[in-house]
């Protein structure tokens, strides 16, 4: 398994992870866009939001669930935080395993790129 986010699943490189359960692992992202940038991922290997199942999507609300907690113990609950999810190339993806990310902690940009 070569995939990078599998591999901190599976401990085999570092994360700083934050939480786990069951189902998701969330981790500090190694190159962070704002004072407080996590990652949340489910630990089953799904590549991108495309290859998500109706049956999973339940799975979303799970991880949204667990990035609201995290962003009261980030302390960025109430000035405010951003949610993201980037599929496929031209969204943005490069690492194709489903990622939910938590950016949070200034002022983030007024567009959506
Ligand atoms: P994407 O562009 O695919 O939505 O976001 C991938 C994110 O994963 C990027 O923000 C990137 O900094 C982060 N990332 C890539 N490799 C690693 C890694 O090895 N460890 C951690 N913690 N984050 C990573
Ligand atoms: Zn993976």
């Amino acid at each position: 398994m070569d995939c990078i986010f599998c591999q901190i699943v599976a401990g085999k490189i570092p994360g700083e992870i934050l939480y786990q359960d069951e189902e998701v692992i969330a981790f500090r992202d190694i190159n962070p866009q704002a004072p407080a940038h996590l990652i949340i991922i489910p630990k089953r290997h799904i590549p991108s939001l495309v290859h998500l199942s109706e049956a999973e999507s339940s799975l979303i609300g799970h991880m949204v669930s667990i990035a609201n907690q995290l962003a009261k113990r980030e302390g960025v609950s109430e000035s405010g935080y951003r949610l993201v999810i980037n599929c496929g190339e031209q969204g943005g993806q490069l690492v194709p395993h489903l990622h939910l990310h938590l950016l949070g902690g200034r002022k983030l940009s007024d567009t959506l790129g």
